[in-house]
């Protein structure tokens, strides 16, 4: 029995990122971008682990509510955007900063 964790936080990225994006004119969002974008959102977020099983996976909320956690998601995505469309990271070689 296999078994995995996940950071439910990530699931939201990938849930919002698209709506995020689409605010914004002028800024790159191949998917390197978007990785990138992600990457910052999970780096600044508390992340919130949960169990997956054999494909079923159920994120058990805590006192937090969903609809904060969304709204915390969507303006780390923002701020994101902000670093890493200022200062897109394509193709440059890693550790470089
Ligand atoms: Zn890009």
């Amino acid at each position: 029995m296999k078994s995995k964790l996940h950071n439910y936080i990530e699931d939201l990225i990938w849930e919002h990122i698209e709506e995020e994006l689409k605010l914004w004119k002028d800024i790159c969002i191949c998917d390197q971008c978007r990785l990138n974008i992600a990457a910052h959102v999970l780096n600044h977020t508390k992340p919130r682990y949960y169990a997956t099983q054999n494909g079923y996976s159920h994120y058990v909320h805590d006192s937090q509510s969903g609809e904060q956690l969304v709204a915390d998601v969507t303006l780390g995505i923002t701020a994101a955007i902000r670093v890493v469309a200022k200062s897109p990271n394509h193709d440059s070689t890693l550790g470089s900063e």
